[in-house]
């Protein structure tokens, strides 16, 4: 297993994430292949950390000034044994095809979890639509689909949001697909309401990330009710984190974006988490300009050089990390423990070190990977495509009640998985191993392509 690492790492030594995500899940499942010597005959760890498809292209357009513009787009078609590819787009100056492989990679596993048939896919580019005007993120989006549109659909690979793509942007990729195809199909989830959108959609993943925190707490006979709790991001994700710990009695003290974070010690109630929605999604401004109508908040302008964020840095019960990967390092999570946080529900993808992890489990904290706790958003994508390819739209409460069921049967799942191979409580372990023996299963039943 150690040479598999260090093959992956030799072949493609700038994809550090990447690396990351794979060493963390060989790891987990050392007992798997110690358990059933075929997988070593079948090569199903080298089959898994190769791409079955990657495609990467130009994406020309014009800006508001007439001065042409070239980004990097790319689609990372995973694995599609146990249904089509399936994943975010991600619109943000970072990626790059190591970011939109690690995050293909997980997106494997935590479909699998879902108990849904969908396969592993992500997708994306290195372009900023923070600054850009409406009309440059349509003509950007329509030169991405373009090219995109050849290599997708809804029995292939059906693309849904992340960072930087929320409805905004899913509807002029959708309209760009539908002309070039000449078909309304869902093709892509996040939809709006009144053109194949599913209700709770857009809430699934922050939900989701509260659901699977409350079974964590259940565990030991506690409840989310006068809990304090740290959120960072102040996107989608971040936003309905918070309106759920809200609904079940926790208060949200934190949100953040990258350039810094706000301290509410009263709580983010529901007025000031209206004006949060507002100030993000219609306004897009800054988090900053929430000390504008609630004066007695603390912002902290956040250097992204510094080795610790201090969002991390309060006293608290829980922390819900919804921004990005890797923000929680050693340091973060050391403060962390320190200042009471024994939960952390991950709603961002990968946000914990390998270091902090470590320091989360050897401290038996609750600890619930974001390929677990965050698997609800591409849970109630699945079900848009069910409702799609129905041509029905289910009531909110019937989506809901999916979402809280699906992330309770996840929950189970890596106890479940993690306790027959003694890990008791390790959801880590948990949640690597039963995505992973079902997607090799699959594999192994369709032969060697
Ligand atoms: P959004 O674009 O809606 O929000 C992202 C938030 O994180 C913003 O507040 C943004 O700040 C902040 N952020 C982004 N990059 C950085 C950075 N490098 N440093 C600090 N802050 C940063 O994205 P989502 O809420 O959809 O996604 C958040 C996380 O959740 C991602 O890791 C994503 O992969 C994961 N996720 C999302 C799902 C979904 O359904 N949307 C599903 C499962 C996981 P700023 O505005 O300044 O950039």
């Amino acid at each position: 297993m150690e040479q598999i690492v260090e093959m992956i790492q030799a072949r493609d030594p700038e994809q550090y994430e990447f690396h990351q995500a794979v060493e963390e899940v060989i790891e987990s499942v050392k007992p798997v292949l110690d358990r059933n010597p075929e997988y070593r005959q079948q090569a199903v760890l080298e089959r898994i950390t190769e791409p079955e498809r990657v495609v990467m292209f130009r994406v020309p357009w014009m800006a508001d000034n007439g001065q042409v513009q070239v980004n990097r787009g790319f689609r990372v078609e995973m694995n599609s044994a146990i249904g089509p590819y399936k994943g975010g787009l991600r619109f943000h100056p970072s990626v790059n095809l190591g970011i939109i492989k690690f995050l293909a990679f997980e997106q494997v596993f935590k479909n699998s979890l879902t108990t849904l048939a969908m396969g592993g896919g992500k997708g994306g580019s290195d372009f900023d639509p923070k600054g850009k005007s409406d009309m440059e993120v349509m003509r950007f989006c329509q030169s991405f689909m373009s090219e995109l549109y050849r290599h997708i659909g809804p029995n292939t690979d059906v693309p849904a949001g992340d960072i930087g793509v929320g409805a905004r942007e899913i509807g002029y990729l959708f309209g760009m697909y539908k002309k070039l195809k000449n078909e309304f199909t869902g093709v892509l989830t996040g939809k709006s309401l009144n053109w194949g959108g599913s209700l709770i959609r857009p809430e699934a993943t922050g939900y989701g990330v509260v659901y699977f925190a409350a079974e964590m707490l259940a565990t030991r006979g506690e409840s989310l009710e006068g809990k304090t709790c740290l959120v960072s991001g102040s996107g989608n994700v971040a936003q309905f984190t918070t309106e759920k710990i809200i609904d079940l009695g926790g208060r949200v003290v934190t949100l953040s974006d990258s350039s810094g974070y706000i301290y509410d010690e009263q709580g983010i109630d529901r007025e000031k988490l209206d004006f949060v929605m507002d100030l993000k999604n219609i306004r897009r401004g800054r988090i900053s300009d929430y000390l504008n109508a609630y004066p007695h908040a603390v912002y902290t302008a956040v250097d992204p050089a510094l080795d610790h964020n201090p969002l991390w840095d309060h006293r608290a019960d829980c922390a819900f990390p919804a921004a990005t990967q890797n923000e929680i390092n050693d340091k973060d999570a050391a403060k962390l423990l320190a200042n009471g946080v024994y939960l952390v529900s991950e709603g961002a993808n990968m946000p914990s070190t390998p270091e902090a992890v470590d320091l989360f489990i050897d401290n038996k904290i609750l600890y619930g990977p974001g390929k677990a706790a965050n698997a609800g958003g591409v849970a109630v994508s699945g079900l848009e495509m069910a409702q799609n390819s129905m041509r029905l739209a289910w009531p909110r409460e019937e989506v809901d009640s999916r979402l809280k069921h699906i992330m309770e049967s996840i929950h189970r799942t890596c106890i479940d998985a993690a306790g027959s191979y003694g890990a008791d409580g390790n959801y880590v372990i948990g949640a690597n191993i039963a995505g992973f023996i079902k997607v090799v299963n699959a594999m192994l039943d369709q032969g060697l392509v």
